[in-house]
């Protein structure tokens, strides 16, 4: 699980200007898939070989007046229960402001490390302005200049040494772990109890391994299954239950630590830009995905046909494609018993391990009946590919020019594998590597390496 980092603190103060600076620092190093929708409330940095996630809890500057102090008590509250660290951000050049103060009481009380940055430490005349904020009786402040740059190696050097390692999250064997994503409203908690109502066995709650994930390990015909972070889910009635930003907080937690993403769409309103934003994370976390189109009863009422949903569901969420669509009502339980088969299913690709006998022979296959295409006049030749993790699947083809494979031809050649294995539902992903006599040394290794998560 990567640790979270969240940036909080009043309008203006330059939440989104550090959000973006970080951001950018790693873009260069990770890599982002095509074609996938997101906003930018999340990205993840790499700094001293160490990862996290930060998020931006900004963007309710619109609100003003009464509703602000609410809302932002709700967010602090929200990043501070979710993320393993905050950033508390102020504005050095318009001095320490009442709500600074409300802010920081708010992050006292919890026991996360909270490093406060004061902004727009432009320049050493602006140095002076510091001085105001040990009003708030904090001893140790980065200065800071989110525009341009200053000061921020050392509160990342701060930031990280203060994160905990992340850690592999703990497989149980035989355990298959569920994480139900969507919208508020979707329909998950009555999912979630309709699926448990199904069981036999239900294994009390239990805490989970951070301190607020609450799972629901429960069997069914032998089979063990975990539902991540119900507790979340099932909690209710709060003003952080408003939040979108909440449900995409949960949403990437839940992520990181599941095999299987059920997707949950609420029929009777169709595919929203935030659906596609929330199914986003689950394609880019490389999780295996089934979309639940909840709700079937209202949608059947209102007149829809299964096909067009089913429509609609592709052509909005293009990059899913592979992804297992299962049209249902967690109210009613109408085919809610067809879930738990596909997540079977979903599981079993998601660890497989094809045997590289066969992926060689379909590689051969593929190469013949659609040769790859010529790169600067000259032949593209794919020599050997073997399965170099699973978790999700992951592939790897030695190649003449692995610089040089067109997408298109990838994307054909994870179709065939997925066709071939019964990856159903499974993100496939696929690298390119130059053909050498030995091993090359890792760093120029990488440097060729392609890679795709088509
Ligand atoms: P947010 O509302 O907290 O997300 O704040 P923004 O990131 O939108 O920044 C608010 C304003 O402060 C914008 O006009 C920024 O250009 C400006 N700003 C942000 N960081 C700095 C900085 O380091 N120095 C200066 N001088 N201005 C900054
Ligand atoms: P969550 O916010 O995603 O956990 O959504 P809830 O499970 O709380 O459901 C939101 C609302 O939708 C509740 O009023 C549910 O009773 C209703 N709901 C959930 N599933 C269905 C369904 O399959 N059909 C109908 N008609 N209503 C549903």
């Amino acid at each position: 699980m990567i640790p979270l980092v969240a940036i909080v603190g009043r309008p203006n103060v330059g939440k989104s200007t550090l959000f973006n600076r970080l951001a950018r620092k790693s873009r260069a190093i990770v890599h982002k898939s095509p074609g996938v929708t997101r906003d930018l409330l999340y990205e993840e940095v790499q700094h001293e070989g160490r990862r996290f996630h930060i998020i931006d809890t900004g963007g309710y500057d619109e609100d003003q007046g009464d509703a602000l102090l609410p809302r932002m008590r709700g967010l602090i509250e929200l990043a501070v229960e979710e993320a393993e660290a905050v950033i508390f951000l102020m504005d050095g050049q318009a001095g320490l402001a009442p709500m600074d103060a409300e802010v920081g009481q708010m992050l006292r009380v919890s026991r996360k490390p909270v490093f406060h940055a004061v902004n727009k430490i432009d320049g050493p005349k602006h140095e002076a302005g510091i001085a105001e904020f040990y009003k708030l009786g904090v001893e140790d402040f980065y200065p800071i200049s989110a525009a341009h740059g200053r000061g921020i190696a050392e509160l990342l050097d701060a930031l990280v040494s203060a994160l905990p390692d992340a850690e592999e999250s703990e497989e149980v064997a035989g355990e298959t772990r569920i994480a139900v994503v969507g919208r508020p409203n979707t329909g998950k908690s009555t999912l979630v109890n309709a699926v448990l109502g199904y069981q036999r066995v239900m294994v009390d709650e239990r805490p989970g391994t951070t301190r607020d994930a609450i799972d629901t390990p429960f069997s069914m015909l032998g089979r063990r299954y975990r539902l991540i972070d119900t507790a979340g889910i099932r909690r209710k009635g709060r003003v952080r239950e408003q939040l979108e930003k909440y449900t995409v907080i949960m949403a990437l937690k839940s992520l990181e630590r599941c095999a299987v993403a059920l997707i949950l769409i609420d029929a009777s309103e169709g595919v929203t830009a935030q659906d596609g934003h929330i199914a986003g994370y689950a394609y880019d976390r490389g999780r295996g995905c089934i979309i639940v189109v909840n709700k079937w009863d209202l949608a059947r009422s209102a007149g829809r046909k299964v096909e067009d949903l089913r429509e609609e569901v592709r052509w909005k969420l293009k990059y899913l494609s592979f992804a297992p669509v299962l049209i249902l009502s967690a109210r009613t339980g109408e085919s809610v018993d067809l879930l738990l088969p596909q997540v079977d299913e979903v599981a079993a690709g998601f660890r497989k391990r094809t045997p590289t006998a066969a992926l060689n022979r379909l590689l051969e296959d593929i190469q013949r009946a659609h040769q790859p295409p010529l790169v600067g006049g000259r032949q593209l030749r794919l020599y050997y590919i073997r399965q170099v993790s699973t978790a999700p699947p992951t592939f790897a083809i030695v190649a003449n020019s692995p610089e040089s494979v067109h997408f298109s031809y990838q994307r054909y050649i994870v179709n065939r594998i997925r066709e071939a294995f019964g990856f159903q539902g499974v993100p496939v992903r696929l690298f390119f590597e130059a053909r050498s006599g030995r091993t090359p040394p890792r760093r120029r290794r990488k440097k060729r390496t392609r890679r795709t998560k088509p």
